[in-house]
Parts: C-alpha cells; sequence; structure tokens
C-alpha cells in the first residue's frame, strides 16, 4: 500500500497537540464510521486509515518514531517488511532518474471530417475539445494565493533526509508548502475542464484514419508531469463526384452514343472548379483521360497526384417510335465493316 503521511490524514498539523489530534479524530472518524456509511468500501477503507493514523498519534512514543521514521515506520517496533522498503526504495530510485511520482496527463482522441476540398488544399481548423486544462488561477499547484504554507518539515525544499537516501519530502510530496487553502477556481485538483478551442493544421492530402498530433492539448495531470496530446483522428467525407485512388483523383463521365462517335468538348469538374476535355470522334467507352497534376496533394513529397476522367456510355432508356425508327434506318445503313469486333465475335460464336 502507498504510503500516506498519517499527519495529513487527519488533516493536523505536524506540531499539532494531543487535543488538536483527538478533535480532529473524531469528526473524521463520525464521518467515516461504518453505522453511518454502511458497508461503503471507500468509507470503510477511510475509517480504518484515520483510525490507524489516530492510534500512532495519540500515543507520544510510537508519535516519536513516527516523526522519526516516517514512511518506514511500523507499529510493532520490527524492521520494515521487505515489500515496504521496495516500495520506499523504488520510489526513491525513480525519483535519481527524474521520473518522481509524475504521470503526464491522459491522451485525448477527436476525429475530425473533412471534405476532400480541404483535404486538397490542406488547411486549419478550428475544433472544440472538451479537457482537463491546468488551473490558471493558480498555476497547478491547487493553492489559493495566500493559501500555501512552508511545509514545516522541509522547510520549503522539498527534499528530507530519509533513512537510507536524501529523498522527497513525504509530508509535502516533494512540493515544498501544503494547502492551507484550496484554489476557488479548482478547488484544489490543480486543473479545470473546459471547452478548448484549438486550431488544427491540416495538412494537404491526408487520408482517413491519420492521426494529427497536438502536443499538449489533452488533459493536465493530476499534480506535476508533461500535459498529454490530443490525438486528431482524419475522417475523410465521401464526395459525390471523385473517388480517391491514394493521390489520384477517378470521375466516372456519362456520355452519349452520338458524342463519343462524333467527338464532343464535355465539361468536366476538377476539385478547384471545371476544365473542358476534347473527347475525339470514335472515343469507346471505358477510355480513361488523364489530367497531370489534377489530383490530391503527395504527402510528403512535392507535387500532386492525377485526376482521371473515366468514359461511361449512358445508353437512353426509353425511345419513342420516330426514334426507334431513325435509329433503326441508321443501324442499317452502316456498312459491314463498321463494328469490326462485334464481326469477328459473331464469327467465333458460329464457329462453335
Ligand atoms: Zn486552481
Ligand atoms: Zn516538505
Amino acid at each position: 500500500m502507498a504510503h500516506r503521511d498519517l499527519y495529513n490524514v487527519l488533516g493536523v498539523s505536524r506540531g499539532a497537540s494531543q487535543d488538536d489530534i483527538k478533535k480532529a479524530y473524531r469528526k473524521l472518524a463520525l464521518q467515516w464510521h461504518p453505522d453511518r456509511t454502511g458497508n461503503d468500501d471507500e468509507a470503510s477503507g477511510r475509517f480504518k486509515e484515520v483510525t490507524y493514523a489516530y492510534k500512532v498519534l495519540s500515543d507520544p512514543t510510537e508519535r516519536a518514531r513516527y516523526d522519526r521514521l516516517g514512511p518506514l515506520y511500523t507499529p510493532d517496533g520490527r524492521p520494515p517488511r521487505p515489500e515496504d522498503l521496495n516500495d520506499t526504495v523504488s520510489s526513491v530510485v525513480g525519483r535519481w532518474f527524474g521520473r518522481k511520482n509524475e504521470k503526464k496527463g491522459e491522451d485525448l482522441r477527436y476525429t475530425l471530417t473533412l471534405t476532400l476540398e480541404e483535404v486538397a488544399k490542406g488547411s486549419t481548423r478550428r475544433v472544440v475539445v472538451p479537457r482537463k486544462a491546468r488551473c490558471s488561477a493558480c498555476g497547478g499547484d491547487g493553492a489559493a494565493p495566500q493559501g500555501k504554507a512552508l511545509c514545516e518539515i522541509c522547510d520549503g525544499t522539498g527534499r528530507t533526509k530519509g533513512l537510507l537516501l536524501r529523498t522527497d519530502c513525504f509530508h509535502c510530496d516533494g512540493k515544498g508548502f501544503t494547502i492551507v487553502e484550496p484554489c476557488g477556481e479548482c478547488h484544489g485538483e490543480g486543473r479545470v475542464e473546459l471547452e478548448d478551442k484549438i486550431d488544427v493544421n491540416v495538412p494537404g492530402g491526408v487520408a482517413t484514419g491519420q492521426k494529427l498530433r497536438v502536443s499538449g492539448k489533452g488533459n493536465a495531470p493530476l499534480g506535476a508531469g508533461a500535459v498529454g496530446d490530443l490525438f486528431v483522428i482524419v475522417n475523410v467525407a465521401d464526395h459525390p463526384l471523385f473517388a480517391r485512388r491514394g493521390e489520384d483523383l477517378v470521375v466516372e463521365m456519362p456520355t452519349t452514343y452520338a458524342e463519343l462517335a462524333l467527338g464532343a468538348d464535355i465539361d468536366v469538374p476538377t476539385l478547384d472548379g471545371r476544365t473542358t476535355i476534347r473527347v475525339p470522334p470514335g472515343t469507346p467507352p471505358g477510355r480513361i483521360f488523364r489530367l497531370a497534376g489534377r489530383g490530391l496533394p503527395r504527402i510528403g513529397r512535392s507535387g500532386r497526384g492525377d485526376l482521371h476522367l473515366q468514359v461511361v456510355l449512358e445508353v437512353p432508356e426509353q425511345l419513342a417510335a420516330d426514334q426507334r425508327d431513325a435509329l433503326q434506318s441508321w443501324s442499317s445503313s452502316l456498312a459491314e465493316d463498321a463494328h469490326p469486333r462485334r464481326r469477328s465475335f459473331d464469327e467465333a460464336v458460329r464457329a462453335r
């Protein structure tokens, strides 16, 4: 179990009189007593904790031993158990390597839906993310402006000479001060929940599933430590005209038989407007016209992909009688070699 300073458990100062200790205990014991809190596990844990703290601190001999030993104190007077020692040593060793008990705040995720046009240009998008930020009123230490007291144990240095090694002060957890009046903004937590407006820089050419990291825009940790990061997950919305293949774009271009047979200039869409392409006479359906450099930006490289325009033949579903006659007579007027592929296909079928 992690060590909690017994004076902190009772909410009294290091120099508290026996009377203060008794009063503090009565109040807390009443608050956490199982008769009042029923079978609540947390409450019964708190009750045991305050009772233990009272047992030690109300006995002058035990209290003196506790003051001397701190986290290594055991009630039976025997040397600390190995697991207690391990806890202490590992936290001390952690501090040597600069880890302290510091934890980074949680990372957050946000899904950002973009249009293909935004992906083509690259853009800055403002997003609103609920996050826990460091409290600006107290700078994150959780104390009101005059609400800090210099730690009596370490005289504000945050360090004490332990039994084994110099280590962080266990009374103030290395902060050098204790909070006598919590910050009114964050109620002592050192962080506040807010709807943060964050400008996310979206590079051109991003694809669905890509993660953009905005560092320091996750949650602030409880206590000291780095603020987490925000990961923006890209989702590119489907487009009614353009399909995406990597950095290339594909557009189906519906055409009429007459346009393909006679040739035509056809207006086609591009991501930033439109252009005209010339379809030569005799163009078959399925042919692809490529507009180089009219696709999406290449990520991590210069240049852009291509725009592919795929010819699709649209056949009328209904014809009036006179149109049918006209088409029929036009068809019979064609020379025998007008459809060479059809002709050899028919020959192959007949030979079977
Ligand atoms: Zn605050
Ligand atoms: Zn201290």
